[in-house]
């Protein structure tokens, strides 16, 4: 090959005219393959369409056998082709037959070509085909054959897109434009949800692809490139947060990419080749998507993620689009569908429309999981790609509980699902039934099931399920879902709001429980070999009182002529919780000086998460007002396994008896000294975990609020003294070779308790 004949902004052109001509689909592509050929000097030029049962089907070739066209089917791992395909790599190659991925097909009569050149067909990151181009010379093409094949791709790409070849295709074999998938993520939040994809930051299409004159067009890039730069100074200085509802840091990644160098010889280079400005930021997006889904590095895949949002904004520079995506014009069951998402964006959404969300990004753990727990919307996250899978508009169901994503399903998962969501919106119902019915067990005693909350958007709750109160208050995600630390008056009228809500029911406030897996992203982080064993949470409190002082300050004025019940986290010693409840005092004897009006009576208690505080269950139960068990860190800290880390969080069960055995003791000192104990760890949120908490003899739990009426059916149905006759002595003496949790299965089936 003797390189390209007139290069490709001539083939482009050509290109153009073969688009507009009024031919068939199959007489297009097969004008397409010729021009390329001619034009890259190439002996064969071939398509092969990636169709929805994954396979690579044979759709045009100037130079293989004609009789092979629509017949030949590649498997995704098969040969050269197939490697193209699954990499969503371009393939360079002076001797094709000695790569080891080599596969001969007889049909088309390959076997006399040597040099191969195969480029993805891609669109948003996504493989759609794959162009070829094979010569018989043993020779290798150059780096501007390769750009130039895959500039044109992109115009293959388009007219894949547009689903003119479907009329081409066998049923069950068509191209995989919008292909049904079934992707599995992880559940981040309960629940779900059917609806219509609406995407967080819409993609940006392009139309026209071929350049008309290109000295304008790199014009307009430039000029982009100047306003984008200044566009991201502008919001730099003013301290704006991104679209996408993140930080400085983001912005400053932004900043750093819009003057890279490379970037920008890259963007100049795609137009060069006969792109529009938009179409050779898209051409360098594929790329910068196709590099994407290889990387596993994950400060790398970030930083990929970054460059192609600058890209989107600077194609909707480019295509005059603004930049805030609608948000108040929700579809109804929109389905939210980002790549990462802070929690602060998805407030803004209107949440009565709002049904579910998918995430590429975000665990369990994550601000914008709390938050879409709150919402009540079900979320799946760790969806490798899902922005570039779908479209706005198409049909998807969400399963939070599973963490199972169905894009455009077939219409008997559909059905399958609207039973399962008619099942559970059966049970809603009878839980809500019970909402006004006393917590009471079959043999008489009197349970109190709280809720945990931490935002505005859970007040409702507490009506909603009729729970005795708030046992935690998480006052942490206030200040997590901010972009900028809060005022003391924010705080405030935030815990008078949560004070006006519950009414006469009681409110636990917990102080600060930041460090560890909860950042905030405002504050400067200290770099911490092991942050859950660091400086967090009361630690972080007592060193840098004037954060717990301010915000003590603003708990005793919204409790003024109230009561108010505050408690500390990650209590280790009984010398903190002096030193904290002396904070306390010091800053009601300010509010006393100064004639504020006081909370009507003041309560001051630990949690108890770190194993030290078994040991000094007595000075502390003397001490405190009351104690509340935080079972999650708790069982962190002593079975040491990381509550956060998927690979260690399962293994070890907390209901079984090391766990128990500390609970146990720690509810029989409380029955001792009557100092009260509520727990508030998952574990009560869970009806086998409330069972045995209760046989146990806890009688106050606080859950997250949709697990109040499962568990409260339980409780109902539940005999304590049966119960607390089997575990007893489990917890004492468990038996060989039968977990505890497995004997509470069979006893709640014994029972008939819904578990
Ligand atoms: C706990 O540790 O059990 C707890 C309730 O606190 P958090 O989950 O907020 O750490
Ligand atoms: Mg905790």
């Amino acid at each position: 090959m003797r390189g390209a004949l007139g290069g490709p902004r001539v083939l482009l052109r050509r290109l153009r005219e073969v688009m507009a001509e009024p031919v068939s689909a199959q007489e297009r592509l097969d004008k397409i393959v010729v021009l390329i050929a001619a034009n890259m000097v190439a002996e064969v030029c071939s398509v092969y369409v990636l169709r929805v049962d994954s396979t690579l089907e044979l759709y045009a070739t100037e130079g293989l056998k004609r009789e092979a066209v629509h017949e030949t089917v590649l498997r995704q791992d098969e040969g050269l082709v197939g490697l193209v395909a699954s990499e969503a790599n371009p393939i360079n190659l002076s001797d094709a037959q000695g790569h080891p991925a080599f596969s001969y097909r007889p049909e088309t009569g390959e076997e006399i070509y040597h040099s191969f050149l195969g480029v993805p067909i891609l669109r948003a990151g996504n493989t759609l085909g794959v162009l070829v181009v094979q010569n018989r010379a043993r020779r290798t093409y150059s780096e501007e054959e390769e750009e130039a094949l895959q500039t044109t791709a992109m115009v293959l790409a388009e007219m894949i897109a547009s689903g003119e070849l479907l009329t081409l295709a066998k049923p069950g074999a068509e191209p995989a434009i919008r292909p049904r998938l079934h992707l599995t993520g992880a559940a981040l939040a309960e629940g779900i949800a059917l609806g219509h994809v609406v995407l967080h930051e819409p993609r940006v299409v392009v139309k026209d692809v071929i350049a008309d004159d290109l000295q304008k067009e790199i014009r307009r890039l430039d000029e982009a490139i100047v306003t984008l730069r200044s566009d991201l100074d502008r919001m730099l200085e003013r301290g704006e947060i991104a679209e996408g509802g993140e930080h400085r840091e983001v912005l400053e990644a932004y900043r750093m990419f819009a003057h890279d160098q490379g970037w920008l010889h890259r963007l100049r280079e795609a137009v060069m080749t006969g792109l529009t400005a938009e179409a050779a930021v898209e051409r360098v997006q594929s790329d910068t998507r196709a590099r994407m889904l290889r990387v596993t590095d994950p400060y790398l895949r970030e930083r990929l993620h970054d460059l192609d949002d600058l890209g989107n904004r600077l194609m909707r520079l480019l295509m005059g689009q603004d930049h805030a995506p609608p948000r108040e014009q929700l579809p109804d069951n929109a389905i939210l569908v980002a790549r990462s998402m802070g929690p602060a964006a998805l407030l803004d959404y209107d949440r009565r429309k709002l049904r579910g969300l998918i995430l590429e990004e975000g665990g369990p753990t994550s601000h914008v999981s709390i938050v879409a727990r709150a919402l009540g919307i079900a979320a799946v996250g760790e969806i490798t790609n899902i922005s570039g899978l779908v479209d706005a508009g198409d049909a998807i169901i969400v399963d939070g509980s599973t963490g199972d994503v169905h894009v455009r399903p077939p219409a008997d998962i559909e059905n399958a699902y609207r039973d399962r969501v008619k099942l559970r919106a059966g049970r809603q119902a009878q839980y809500r039934a019970l909402r006004d019915k006393p917590c009471v067990t079959k043999d008489g005693e009197h349970i109190s099931l709280m809720i945990n909350a931490g935002l505005l958007v859970d007040l409702p709750h507490i009506a909603e399920t009729g729970a005795a109160g708030i046992g935690l208050f998480r006052t942490e995600l206030q200040f997590m879902i901010a972009t900028t630390m809060p005022r003391i008056s924010e705080q405030l009228s935030l815990y008078r709001a949560v004070l006006d809500a519950a009414g006469d029911k009681p409110v636990t406030f917990r102080t600060l429980d930041i460090g560890g897996d909860k950042v905030l992203p405002y504050m400067r982080q200290v770099e911490e070999e092991n942050p859950a064993l660091g400086w967090r949470a009361i630690r972080l409190g007592l060193d840098r009182p004037g954060l717990m002082r301010s915000q003590v300050r603003a708990l005793l004025q919204a409790a003024a002529g109230r009561w108010l019940k505050v408690m500390f986290p990650m209590i280790a010693t009984v010398a903190e919780f002096d030193q904290a409840k002396e904070l306390v005092e010091r800053e009601l004897t300010y509010l006393r000086r100064h004639r504020h009006k006081l909370p009507e009576r003041v309560e001051v208690g630990a949690m108890i998460e770190v194993p030290s505080l078994l040991y000094q269950l007595d000075e502390l139960m003397e001490r405190a007002d009351f104690l509340s068990v935080g079972s999650n860190d708790l069982v962190q800290f002593l079975y040491a396994a990381d509550r956060g880390n998927a690979r260690v969080a399962d293994r070890f069960d907390p209901i079984s008896a090391p766990v128990l055995r500390a609970l146990k003791d720690i509810i029989d000192k409380s029955r001792e000294t009557g100092t009260p104990v509520t727990l508030c760890g998952e574990l009560a949120s869970k009806p086998i975990g409330a069972l045995v908490l209760v046989a146990l003899g806890y009688r106050s739990l606080s859950l997250t609020p949709t697990a109040l009426g499962p568990v409260k059916a339980l409780l109902l149905e539940l005999d304590t003294k049966k119960a607390a006759a089997l575990v007893c002595p489990l917890v004492e003496k468990p038996m060989k070779g039968v977990a505890i949790r497995q004997q509470l299965e069979a006893f709640a089936a014994a029972e008939g308790l819904p578990l």
